[in-house]
């Protein structure tokens, strides 16, 4: 590690590190972030195999600056169209606000930084996952929902890092868990399921199981492959569904009216545009107390 930047920090001096931090992260803010956390690059070594830590992707790495952001406007949780949750709001801020901050780090401070690789190349896992960024950086722990992590005020956000060869000072995974909410609790002692999991119980076709003891999670049951037939159609994914059928098909006027259906074009806008549909199925955030006071509004 060198001594000094060459803008001339110290990183020696916590002090100045620590200032160092807070400055990059109300850049993050700034640049559209909700919440910003850091955590040291190495941590990611105890949970991911090597191909998928931030060295892999940044010789040097020695922090991951973490951004989240809301999607939709709260008030679309509200809305008696649920299509308007899957296709507004969706700008991306996190985004924004990781390559802000890894811009800002090599202008201001002289270390390199990128914007942290999340879209799968192949199968399903990104290669870097923003989940562990979010959860090491201390903006929020895994939930019996699908793993999704929920910040301890606002509940979902999406995700999105810079890695830096930067050090800066790491803040702490949070010391107690998000999920179960208390009021989760409370319905799974009276009733045997929480919210999430009476939208879609995972033994009466659904996704979602716990064991809750002592208000803790003991034993949690994810079907990701069910899930994603229902909650991600629209996109890559989808579009090669199509194409298997289309292949399969013979009849011309088949092929033409697959082709030409809303799906077929659905696809091949969300995959152009990323960002036309990003997922089909909400309902086990939209049933979660966690942040849903925050929606509450006039
Ligand atoms: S997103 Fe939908 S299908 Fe997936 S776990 Fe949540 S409620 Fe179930
Ligand atoms: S509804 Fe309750 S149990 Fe389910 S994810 Fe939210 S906090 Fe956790």
């Amino acid at each position: 590690m060198e001594a000094s930047s060459p803008a001339g920090l110290d990183v020696t001096d916590v002090a100045a590190r620590a200032r160092a931090t807070d400055e990059i992260k109300h850049v993050g803010l700034s640049g559209g972030a909700l919440v910003v956390g850091v955590t040291a690059a190495s941590a990611f070594n105890e949970f991911v195999p090597p191909g998928h830590r931030p060295t892999d992707f940044l010789p040097g790495a020695e922090s991951v600056v973490v951004a989240g952001s809301p999607g939709p406007a709260n008030a679309a949780w509200r809305s008696p169209n649920r299509r308007v949750m899957e296709i507004a709001g969706y700008d991306f801020r996190e985004n924004v606000a990781s390559i802000v901050m890894a811009e800002h780090i090599e202008a201001t401070y002289g270390y390199r930084a990128i914007q942290g690789p999340t879209l799968p190349t192949s199968g399903q896992h990104p290669p870097l996952s923003m989940m562990l960024a979010a959860v090491l950086a201390g903006l929020g722990t895994r939930s019996i929902a699908a793993n999704i992590v929920l910040n301890p005020t606002y509940g979902l956000l999406y995700y999105a890092a810079a890695v830096t060869t930067m050090p800066l000072e790491p803040d702490h995974v949070l010391e107690e868990n998000v999920c179960p909410a208390r009021s989760c609790v409370r319905l799974y002692e009276q009733e045997g399921r929480t919210p999430c999991m009476a939208v879609c119980p995972a033994d009466e076709g659904g996704c979602i199981d716990a064991t809750i003891e002592d208000g803790r999670i003991v034993h949690s049951y994810f079907n990701r492959e069910r899930c994603s037939t229902r909650a991600m159609n629209f996109g890559i994914r989808g579009h090669i569904k199509q194409l298997e059928i289309l292949m399969d098909t013979d009849d011309a006027d088949e092929r033409h009216d697959l082709v030409y259906s809303d799906d077929f074009r659905r696809n091949l806008a969300a995959i152009g545009r990323y960002k036309e549909s990003v997922a089909q199925c909400f309902e086990c955030m939209r049933v979660c107390p966690v942040g849903r006071y925050r929606r509450k509004l006039k």
